[in-house]
């Protein structure tokens, strides 16, 4: 009997204003069959969030107690807030054999690659600094200090790009997004993934 596939952990992280939501939306249209996974946060919704869509809002004694009863595959503290993904939710999900995805920071992402060395990790990054900080004020939902704090921290998390397995420019969405579903297409051809079926051909041999 065939085992069934188990899922495919596929962690995305980059700077902040990079155009990561744009990518995934983008992603998760060609592939409806991905799990997005809605993080927990304790930063306060932005105009147009929707609890239990973009993020689940909770306070801080609530992530906390959460972080004590061990109900988070990983979490980390980003200026100022705490951000961290539900082990249940996502272990679910790959059990059943769905692919999921984390649009989570560096810290978060080094410490999946830790618990999890089979997820695939993937770092978007900007065409320039130039044009990272052109887009942060564009989407004028931060403060100029709060502006000011994520460019700094964007710098420090493009050198983590170097502990991931596949970088992908965000110069324009529609290329980013295929250019990620290739990289998972790649990752199911995997001869450890794939191989079940060479295992016929493989067991004849004497
Ligand atoms: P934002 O406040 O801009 O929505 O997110 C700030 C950062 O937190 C982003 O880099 C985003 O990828 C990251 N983030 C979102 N959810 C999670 C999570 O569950 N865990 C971790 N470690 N980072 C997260």
């Amino acid at each position: 009997m065939i085992k069934k596939r188990r899922g495919e952990l596929i962690v995305l992280s980059g700077p902040s204003g990079v155009g990561k939501s744009t990518v995934i939306a983008e992603l998760l249209s060609s592939r409806r069959d991905i799990h997005f996974s809605v993080s927990f946060t304790t930063r306060a919704p932005r105009v147009g969030e929707e609890d239990g869509v973009n993020y689940n809002f909770v306070t801080r004694e609530e992530f906390e107690r959460m972080i004590r009863d061990g109900e988070l595959l990983e979490y980390a503290e980003y200026v100022g807030n705490y951000y961290g993904t539900s082990l249940k939710v996502i272990e679910d999900y790959l059990q059943q054999g769905t692919d999921v995805l984390l649009d989570i920071e560096v810290q978060g992402a080094a410490k999946v690659r830790e618990k999890c060395p089979e997820a695939v990790l993937i770092f978007i990054i900007p065409p320039s600094l130039e044009e990272l900080s052109r887009r942060l004020r564009n989407r004028n939902t931060d403060s100029v200090d709060v502006i000011a704090q994520r460019l700094e921290k964007s710098r420090a998390e493009c050198r983590e790009s170097v502990k991931y397995d596949y970088l992908v420019v965000n110069d324009n969405v529609m290329s980013a997004a295929q250019e990620i579903l290739a990289i998972l297409e790649a990752e199911r051809c995997r001869v450890k993934k794939r191989i079940h079926l060479a295992d016929s051909i493989i067991g004849t041999q004497d």
